[in-house]
């Protein structure tokens, strides 16, 4: 059955025809290394995967990146389009898309100086602030191979089935490297004038058209802000595009920031949509559609994008991540079935760097598709869930979707638990978005919600088949002398805004609640930052038009007027634990703010003068109208002891189960994991 145009989308839902495509609505899943090639039955897995996500209607799916020769991996041993042996393995991912309906390009990507590996190559030999290897500069007759490596890349995975190419043009690698004076500084044909620099893409583009016919969706990604120094100018973009039009693109796709911009670009603290003039500026230079990208994770927000003119698609990797069926529930008009991708970055973007294959916070299904089932109970037990943080409510929504009969109690009277403190934290208001969601689900399945009330462990044992303990955590109040002197507050009253904070602070605590409660104190009791105070903290441009879209050096102080004083007993860095695309914005976004952080400290006492500590022995007073606490949680678990000591059977999850490392990611998999099981 045709696609109709829900009311709602009218421009998002629209049909688009585009060279040799028509495209059956404007969302497009972009493009995001899994690591599932590298992990085990990478073909099978890959082919659950994107069907999944054509299932559910994209558009169009865009691959992770795959390499068109050897010096180009970004690693040893990842994926590569130069062998057609090896490209035509991949058919049955295409097939797997095709009888969903979808359609699938495969991105090429050579990572020039960015290769992790020692005989890396670019433009010229100036080394990438992100890889120790130095890389070697191309001869003229390498580059003219490069142009032939992407072609005959672009004809493997043509034969291979794909639907088209994406040429990666963005994000700092290796053509964006050629495009930039940052790293080309040659000084023959491919260097110097912007027209010499953007030889290499527009070579690129002609020789795969070329080599491919007009039966190839052709999508060149552009760098629409490059966010570093010595990048390119809004003019140098405009022009890179319309000379890649001319060169035979089908459609330009825009990336914002390169790897080793010092700018978030796409984690929780950059608002939503902050980069659409980027892709506005690209729209007004061609005839040929493009895409916007970065922080766009609703319908709504794609709608009003696309009909305002700003770009005529737009590009939802993560979203997709989270909810495969994003562009189907948009069309059915079910926007509130979504699950809303809340840029945390945590189970994405982190895991990929850290080696292992990507999945999401809160869709534990992405990229594990081939684990989970949707067979509905034989026999329906009788659930009883208690506590309806995010491990309750995930586990009691799933075992309800498989027809089990579930019964979910929370002690307070909103759902939610430690989600509706981490929403207060500036740009976590997108967990709001998984609160609906989860109260969606509820509904939508039956569950027989109890609110406020606590069951007892009678109650539970005679009435119910399983029982579920997700009781949750409480903040933990460390045995310093004074910790119930009058300026000390919990970090849970502070978010919930139950006790102001003072100008001068100190946190006791140095973990992710330590940094989120200090983010929340520098902006303004927790709001996140408009589009246009985000641009001025990190020195953006707010035209995009200046070289590299700066206007000075993003990591400059920013001093707010709090006085702020973060400390930890360990001597090790503060802030190493948090998370690799996250942390480094969170360190710097506090350092900024004139935050300072105290490592191995021993806790004397808390008084009327402040907080008496000892830091590598020395004794040190430091002055404080509050002090929170921010010393991690302890579970609560008195009701699974209870039923235990009565040799009821029992299952345990979340922060119930175990308190340190505790985060939504682990307790949404938890639920949803243990009700697969029922
Ligand atoms: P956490 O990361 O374990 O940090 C607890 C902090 O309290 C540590 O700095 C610890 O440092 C200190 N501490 C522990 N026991 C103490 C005691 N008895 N007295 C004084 N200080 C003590 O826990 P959290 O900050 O509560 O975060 C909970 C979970 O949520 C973590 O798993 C975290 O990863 C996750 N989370 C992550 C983020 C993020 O990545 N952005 C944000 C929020 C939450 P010392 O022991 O060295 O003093
Ligand atoms: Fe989005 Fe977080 Fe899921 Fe990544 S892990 S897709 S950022 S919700």
């Amino acid at each position: 059955m045709s696609p109709q145009p829900a009311q709602s989308y009218p421009h998002a839902l629209a049909p688009l025809q585009t060279g040799p495509a028509l495209l059956r609505n404007r969302f497009v899943m972009g493009s995001m290394h899994t690591r599932l090639d590298m992990g085990p039955d990478p073909i099978a897995r890959q082919a659950a995967f994107y069907a999944e996500r054509a299932r559910g209607e994209a558009a169009l799916i865009l691959t992770g990146g795959f390499s068109p020769n050897e010096a180009g991996l970004l690693e040893p041993g990842g994926p590569r389009l130069d062998d057609p042996a090896e490209a035509a393995a991949l058919t049955p991912i295409v097939e797997a898309v095709h009888r969903e309906g979808g359609l699938i390009c495969a991105q090429i990507l050579h990572s020039g100086r960015n290769a992790r590996q020692k005989n890396c190559v670019g433009p010229s030999d100036i080394r990438s602030p992100i890889n120790r290897h130095t890389p070697r500069a191309l001869e003229p007759n390498e580059i003219l191979q490069t142009i032939e490596d992407f072609a005959q890349a672009a004809r493997n995975a043509c034969n291979a089935g794909f639907d088209g190419v994406e040429i990666m043009g963005s994000e700092g690698y290796l053509i964006n490297q050629f495009t930039t004076l940052r790293c080309n500084n040659r000084t023959d044909e491919w260097g110097g004038s912007a027209e010499n620099r953007h030889r290499l893409p527009v070579e690129i583009v002609r020789r795969v058209r070329d080599v491919c016919g007009s039966n190839c969706l052709l999508v060149y990604r552009i760098s629409a802000a490059d966010l570093v120094e010595g990048g390119a100018t809004g003019d140098e973009i405009t022009s890179l595009a319309q000379a890649i039009e001319a060169a035979g693109a089908d459609i330009l796709n825009t990336g914002i920031g390169w790897h080793e911009a010092r700018v978030p670009t796409i984690a929780y603290m950059v608002p939503r949509a902050a980069w659409r003039t980027a892709a506005a500026r690209v729209k007004q230079a061609v005839t040929i559609p493009v895409i916007a990208s970065n922080r766009i994770n609703t319908p709504e927000l794609a709608e009003d994008i696309i009909a305002s003119g700003d770009a005529d698609l737009v590009s939802m990797a993560r979203p997709m991540l989270a909810d495969p069926h994003f562009a189907l529930k948009a069309r059915e008009g079910r926007a509130d079935d979504i699950n809303t991708c809340i840029a945390c970055n945590q189970a994405c973007l982190d895991y990929i760097f850290s080696g292992h294959v990507a999945t999401c916070l809160v869709n534990p299904r992405a990229c594990r598709e081939t684990e989970f089932h949707d067979n509905p109970a034989d026999k329906p037990d009788r659930v009883a869930v208690v506590g309806g943080g995010a491990a309750g409510m995930a586990c009691a929504a799933e075992a309800a979707r498989l027809k089990h009969t579930v019964t979910l109690f929370e002690a307070a009277d909103r759902l939610g638990g430690q989600l509706n403190l981490a929403r207060a934290a500036p740009g976590k208001v997108e967990f709001d978005q998984t609160l609906r969601y989860y109260r969606r689900q509820l509904d939508k399945n039956g569950v027989d919600l109890r609110m406020g009330t606590r069951p007892s462990a009678s109650d539970l044992a005679d009435n119910f088949d399983r029982i579920v303990i997700a009781t949750g955590v409480s903040p933990r109040i460390p045995a310093i002398p004074g910790v119930d002197h009058p300026s000390v507050a919990t970090y849970a009253q502070i978010l919930s805004g139950q006790k102001p904070a003072g100008e001068n602070v100190v946190i006791i605590g140095a973990g992710g609640i330590g940094y989120d409660v200090a983010e929340f104190l520098i902006n303004e009791n927790g709001r996140t930052p408009e589009k246009q105070a985000f641009f001025e903290t990190w020195s953006v441009d707010p035209a995009l038009a200046s070289p590299g879209a700066l206007t000075g050096d993003p990591l400059a102080d920013h001093p707010v007027r709090r006085k702020i004083v973060m400390m930890q007993r360990k001597s090790t860095k503060p802030g190493a634990g948090l998370g690799t695309t996250t942390g480094w914005i969170l360190r710097n976004s506090l350092r900024k703010a004139g935050v300072t952080t105290l490592a191995g400290v021993t806790y004397e006492r808390i008084d009327d003068d402040g907080v008496h500590v000892k830091v590598d022995g020395e004794p040190r007073t430091i002055a404080a109208d509050t002090v929170i606490l921010c010393a991690g949680q302890e579970s609560e678990r008195a009701l699974h002891d209870e039923l235990r000591s009565a040799n009821v059977r029992v299952s345990i999850i979340g922060g119930a189960k175990e308190a340190a490392e505790l985060d939504a990611l682990r307790a949404i998999d938890e639920g949803v994991r243990l009700a697969q099981e029922f």
